[in-house]
């Protein structure tokens, strides 16, 4: 096939109904049909990337192999698709400026007025068409984020116009996504905003080809005909996508819907065969049908927003499916954990996941949450921050290092067991400076974490600052801590565990930004695994 298809996914009514999902869920069934599919999104704020917003405002920051900090929906479409997206997956406005006012500066614009028009949308154009020119890929679905009428949205709508004219007939299309509310008084679906929503995206002179319609009831024919009629689309191409009970059931739903047969006949591209689902479905089945239930109470500062750790809930449904085990997430805020409390808070959980952060605030409470779970033999995973914690709960309580801290929270301490590497430490810029994207490590044999990765080279994704501090290894190693995964090159310790409990492990990295429904990952499956075990011997 010589021409990469494109298709472009707009918002319209509110924001949250799910672009990401319908996105991936579309790209599944064109991957599941035989397409090389990739999806890439298109943010309108001006942070060059999202790893300096506060996970509270946008939620977690996902991180690609390539070391991007990117938006959390690239972890869906990672997620659902099984394939590594990179930087070029991901672009905000605050990239698409910066890019063509460094241009400017070097003065490859030859004396024009660098305006948005062209020069902005140029920029856009000339990203939205980067992976399709890399001819790896059939299909882009690029996601336009925001909601259209947004004034931070209008460049790429008028981008989105311009490529969809430049590309001409049946090689670029555009799916709206809206809302079609219930309104309870009236005991009705209501199509008004739909029809609002579509008419500012006509006013940019683009025209829908295909509705997804999020809603809470079944759209009727009567209703589906009504919106075909006034917002100027075929009847096939009302898609309603009905809330579902998990995101994993959006592809089987947007097949009964046959959005991806209406997308492929408008791309003018053979349907080839019904996408092949089986393993999709098999994880679906023993998701929805689990034998045993386990609690991890999930101990981290941003705990009131779910999406904060988004990759983390993700990877125990993928790993609780594969147990067959439905893992409740106990969401539990570190600042409320003390010596006091610890036993009434921790002890009914089956599992602990201290979970990755930056700052001082609830430190103490995680240092806590790991002495409990250390002495009580309760499973314990630590990410990122959970290790760096682990290792300086080890040193205070078990080496009588008392005051040992990492740099981050004291830079005074007696003992900084965690600190900032040499590179590091002449770094003033906050964007996109820390240690990042894939590493390799290599893992000692007869440990845990060879038992559970069943290799001694693994590859995994990084995003922070400090580290564990290799002054301080042979005194931790011979107090019991054992350093089971290190840096080949830079001798940095990336694994932590402790032989003589039933399932404790630290981690350096991040795995949550590896696990797929088709590779769930070991860790997270290892650990519900150790969970059901606590539990059925209590
Ligand atoms: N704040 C710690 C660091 O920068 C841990 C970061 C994290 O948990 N992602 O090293």
């Amino acid at each position: 096939m010589n021409q990469t298809k494109y298709i472009f996914v707009t918002g319209g009514v509110t924001s949250s109904l799910g672009k990401g999902i319908i996105a991936a869920s579309l790209a599944k069934l064109f991957q599941a049909r035989g397409y090389r599919t990739t999806i890439q999104k298109f943010d309108p704020y001006i942070n060059v990337d999202p790893g300096t917003l506060n996970p509270y405002e946008h939620g977690e920051c996902f991180v690609t192999d390539d070391g991007a900090e990117t938006d959390l929906d690239l972890g869906h479409y990672e997620r659902f698709l099984n394939v590594s997206t990179s930087q070029a997956n991901n672009v905000t406005t605050g990239r698409v400026y910066l890019s063509v006012i460094e241009k400017e500066r070097r003065g490859e614009f030859l004396g024009k007025t660098v305006q948005v028009v062209p020069h902005i949308t140029n920029e856009i154009k000339e990203r939205m068409q980067l992976l399709g020119m890399s001819g790896d890929f059939d299909i882009v679905i690029t996601e336009i984020g925001g909601t259209v009428g947004d004034i931070e949205s209008l460049p790429y709508i008028e981008s989105v116009r311009q490529l969809v004219w430049e590309l001409g007939e049946n090689n670029g299309i555009v799916i709206h996504l809206t809302l079609v509310p219930f309104l309870a008084a009236a005991g009705e679906l209501k199509t008004k905003p739909t029809q609002h929503s579509v008419k500012t995206l006509m006013e940019s002179g683009i025209k829908a080809d295909i509705l997804v319609c999020r809603t809470e009831h079944e759209l009727s024919d009567e209703l589906r005909n009504k919106l075909a009629l006034f917002c100027n689309v075929k009847r096939d191409a009302v898609i309603q996508s009905i809330d579902a009970s998990t995101i994993y059931e959006v592809p089987n739903l947007m097949l009964e819907e046959g959005l991806d047969i209406v997308a492929l006949k408008k791309l003018n591209l053979p349907l080839k065969s019904a996408p092949d689902l089986k393993n999709w479905n098999v994880f679906l089945q023993r998701l929805k049908n689990p034998k045993q239930e386990v609690n991890v109470g999930l101990i981290g500062k941003y705990v009131e927003l779910r999406d904060s750790y988004k990759s983390i809930l993700e990877s125990f449904i993928h790993a609780g499916a594969s147990n067959h085990t439905k893992v409740n997430i106990i969401s539990i805020h570190s600042e409320f954990i003390d010596l006091k409390s610890a036993k009434e808070q921790l002890s009914a959980l089956d599992g602990i996941l201290v979970a990755p952060g930056f700052g001082g605030r609830g430190i103490e409470g995680k240092v806590e949450t790991v002495r409990y779970a250390r002495e009580n033999n309760i499973p314990f995973f630590g990410i990122c921050l959970g290790m760096q914690m682990a290792v300086i709960e080890y040193s205070r309580n078990v080496l009588g290092f008392g005051l040992a801290n990492s740099t981050e929270m004291n830079e005074s301490t007696p003992f900084p067991v965690i600190s900032l590497m040499e590179e590091q430490k002449d770094i003033t810029d906050k964007g996109g400076t820390m240690r990042l994207g894939s590493w390799e490590c290599n893992i000692l044999e007869g440990t845990l974490a060879h038992e559970i990765y069943k290799s001694t080279q693994i590859f995994e994704r990084h995003r922070h600052r400090f580290e564990f501090n290799n002054a301080y290894k042979k005194q931790i190693e011979n107090a019991g801590l054992l350093c089971s995964g290190t840096n080949p090159e830079t001798g940095l310790v990336e694994i932590v565990e402790l032989p003589n409990h039933p399932f404790f492990i630290g981690v350096q990295y991040h795995p949550e930004y590896k696990s797929t429904v088709a590779n769930p990952h070991p860790i997270f499956v290892s650990f519900v695994a150790a969970m059901v075990k606590y539990k059925n011997n209590l």
